[in-house]
C-alpha cells in the first residue's frame, strides 16, 4: 500500500529525513517511535503534502502511484488520512459543516454523488453510535476551545467518517490522559481491517498497550534505525533510546 524508499526531506534548507525507508501493507498497523526531534512529525507532514517540506531524494509510492505528485486534496480523496499532532482551529466554522464538506469533497473527487443533509446525518449517527461518542462536539466550531481529549475524539470521528485506506496518526507526546488514549485506540481497533493500514506515530509505549501494532519502528536522526514487533516497544520503554544510538557507532 505504502512504499517509502530512501526518503530525504529538508525543512528550511535543513535536512531532517535522511534516507528513510518503510513499507506498509494493507491490513497492517505500524508504530513509529523515536526521540524528540527525530523527524516523526516531518514524515507525517510530507505524507500529507504540507507546504514547506522539500523532498530532495527518494520515492513514496501509494497504491502503485507516486504520492508526492498528488495534491493534498487528491491524497485525501485517494484514501490517505492524516491526523495531526496539533489540529487546526477554525473559529466560526461549525464542525458538522466542516466534516460534511470534507466528506463530500472526497466523494466528489471519486465521482460519487454528494450526500445530502439527511444522508449525512444518518451516517453521522451511525458513526457516533459505533464509536460510543456523543454529538456534543459537532455543534461547536472546528477544534475551537477543544481540550486535548476532545480534539482526539473529533479526529477519530473524522477518520471514521472518511473511512481512509491509509491512516497516519501523529500522537501528542504529552497531555493526553488515559481515557483519551483508550478512545483513540478503540477508534483504531474498531477500524482495523484487511483493506486498511495504520501508521501510528507515538512517543510513548503506553498507547501500544491498547493498539497492538504488527510492527514497531524506531526513527532516529531521520532514518528507521530498528524494526521489530511489539516487543521492541517494551524494550524501548525499559531501556530508552540510548542503546540504539550506541549501536550505530562503529565498534572500537
Ligand atoms: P519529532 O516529531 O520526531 O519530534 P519533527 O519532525 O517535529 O520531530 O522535527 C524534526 C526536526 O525538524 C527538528 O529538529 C525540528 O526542529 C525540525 N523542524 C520540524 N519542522 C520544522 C519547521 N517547520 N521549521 C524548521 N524546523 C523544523
Ligand atoms: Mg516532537
Ligand atoms: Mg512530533
Amino acid at each position: 500500500m505504502l512504499k517509502i524508499e530512501n526518503l530525504h526531506v529538508s525543512v528550511a534548507g535543513k535536512p531532517i529525513l535522511k534516507g528513510l525507508s518503510l513499507t506498509v501493507n494493507a491490513g497492517e498497523v505500524h508504530a513509529i517511535m523515536g526521540p524528540n526531534g527525530a523527524g516523526k512529525s516531518t514524515l507525517g507532514n510530507v505524507l500529507a503534502g504540507r507546504d514547506g517540506y522539500e523532498v530532495t531524494d527518494g520515492t513514496v509510492e501509494y497504491l502503485g502511484r507516486n504520492l508526492l505528485e498528488l495534491e493534498p486534496e487528491a491524497r485525501a480523496a485517494e484514501g490517505v488520512f492524516l491526523a495531526f499532532q496539533y489540529p487546526v482551529e477554525i473559529p466560526g466554522v461549525n464542525n458538522t459543516y466542516f466534516l460534511k464538506a470534507a466528506l463530500n469533497a472526497q466523494r466528489k473527487h471519486r465521482g460519487e454523488p454528494e450526500l445530502d443533509a439527511m444522508q449525512f446525518l444518518k451516517l453521522v449517527r451511525e458513526k457516533l453510535r459505533v464509536l460510543h461518542i456523543s454529538d456534543e462536539l459537532l455543534h461547536r466550531a472546528v477544534n475551537e476551545g477543544f481540550s486535548g481529549g476532545e480534539k482526539k475524539r473529533n479526529e477519530i470521528f473524522q477518520m471514521a467518517l472518511l473511512e481512509p485506506r491509509l491512516a497516519v496518526l501523529d500522537e501528542t507526546d504529552s497531555g493526553l490522559d488515559i481515557d483519551a488514549l483508550k478512545m483513540v485506540a478503540e477508534g483504531v481497533n474498531h477500524m482495523r481491517s484487511a483493506e486498511r493500514a495504520f501508521v501510528v506515530v507515538t512517543h510513548y509505549q503506553r498507547l501500544l498497550d491498547y493498539i497492538v501494532p504488527d510492527y514497531v519502528h524506531v526513527l532516529a536522526d531521520g532514518r528507521i534505525v530498528e524494526s521489530g514487533d511489539k516487543n521492541l516497544a517494551l524494550k524501548l520503554e525499559e531501556h530508552g533510546y540510548a542503546w540504539l544510538r550506541d549501536r550505530q557507532l562503529p565498534q572500537a
